[in-house]
């Protein structure tokens, strides 16, 4: 089985005017789309391709780099698009939210911190919010690295990742990266973050 672009769940102009619509277009249609093309190159007549993108990840250590690059970039570019949503933002309930207090001290302590995490991140490369061992942490990763795999710095389930290469803020924000991260927290989906955390924890 081949891996497959998921079904954007949106329209492209859905994210404006935070995210505009052509950087939608390509990043989705063009980028990702490679990142399938090629992990579905990268694994093609081998054992590989009866697993699934989790479990790859999670052994990445003993694959090329190719899969590293393309698979990863495949897994993250599929939560990406689904953490998203129009008419989203605002804050968290429940559990999650408590979570976040819990972890950080508060959401506007999270905020901070998470921001930081992509703004520091040198070059290309994604900021995360995961689950590790029963809690909340922020991290961030080179290239198209994510926690799950094996080789990353901070290991833990994803549940919110924001991509910081310059792909997927160029064209609006140019090199203004701090601009395309604050317009972020206007389009995160807190339901699909929270369902993800109850899988994760
Ligand atoms: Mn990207």
């Amino acid at each position: 089985m081949a891996f497959e672009l998921p079904k954007l769940p949106y329209a492209y102009n859905a994210l404006e005017p935070h995210i505009d619509a052509l950087t939608m277009e390509i990043h989705y249609s063009k980028h990702h789309q490679a990142y399938v093309n090629n992990i579905n190159a990268a694994i093609a007549g081998s054992d590989t391709e009866k697993l699934s993108i989790e479990e790859i990840c999670k052994n990445i250590s003993k694959y090329p780099m190719a899969v590293r690059n393309n698979g990863g970039g495949h897994f993250n570019h599929s939560l990406f698009w689904s953490v998203m949503a129009p008419n989203a933002g605002g804050e968290p309930t429940g559990e999650l939210a408590a979570a976040i207090n819990s972890a950080f001290g508060s959401f506007a302590d999270f905020k901070t911190q998470f921001a930081a995490a992509g703004a520091t991140r040198f070059g290309s490369g994604w900021a995360w919010l995961i689950v590790k061992e029963g809690k909340l942490a922020v991290c961030s990763s080179p290239n198209q690295d994510n926690p799950l795999m094996d080789i990353a710095e901070v290991k833990g389930v994803p549940i919110l990742g924001m991509d910081v290469w310059e792909h997927a803020y160029y064209l609006k924000y140019q090199n203004k990266r701090p601009d395309y991260i604050a317009a972020f927290w206007n389009v995160i989906n807190w339901n699909e973050v929270t369902r993800r955390f109850n899988e994760a924890k």
